[in-house]
């Protein structure tokens, strides 16, 4: 019997919460191409937006992310300038703000997927296994 991938090893590798296996997005958030979000999951066929307008939520996590971000880049934006003009610090968080917006957008809704949806919950047996095609039909939630 194979180890079974960690939720945070896949959380981190941006892989679907209930096989652990198919990508949930697709591209890099930093590529030249725009990343997408993959509808169904590819090897177990979970639909991510388990009901419509379901990532609004992730607006709140994408929040708590970016004010954490903003928080630690005036902190040392301080520390590295001790600088008392406003403008410094609103040039950094505005470029923070816009390094941070791809990798907010991923994380946000893989957060609030692997960890605010009780009802998502990761099965071994679809990442053991190919499920047929009819049961990718059936597997809606
Ligand atoms: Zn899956």
């Amino acid at each position: 019997m194979e180890a079974h991938t960690s939720k945070v090893k896949a959380l981190v590798a941006s892989k679907c919460p209930k096989c652990r296996v198919g990508h949930m997005f697709v591209g890099n958030p930093y590529g030249i191409k725009r990343q997408r979000m993959n509808d169904l999951c590819p090897h177990c066929g979970f639909r991510f937006e388990i009901e419509p307008g379901y990532f609004y939520a992730a607006m709140y996590v994408s929040y708590g992310l970016s004010m954490a971000q903003l928080i630690i880049a005036g902190l040392f934006t301080y520390e590295l300038t001790k600088s008392d003009s406003p403008w410094v610090y609103v040039a950094v968080l505005l470029v923070v703000t816009f390094v941070f917006a791809p990798f907010n957008y991923r994380f946000s809704r893989l957060i609030l997927l692997y960890y605010l949806t009780p009802k998502v919950k990761y099965n071994p047996k679809y990442e053991d296994e190919l499920p047929r095609e009819d049961e990718i039909l059936k597997m809606d939630l």
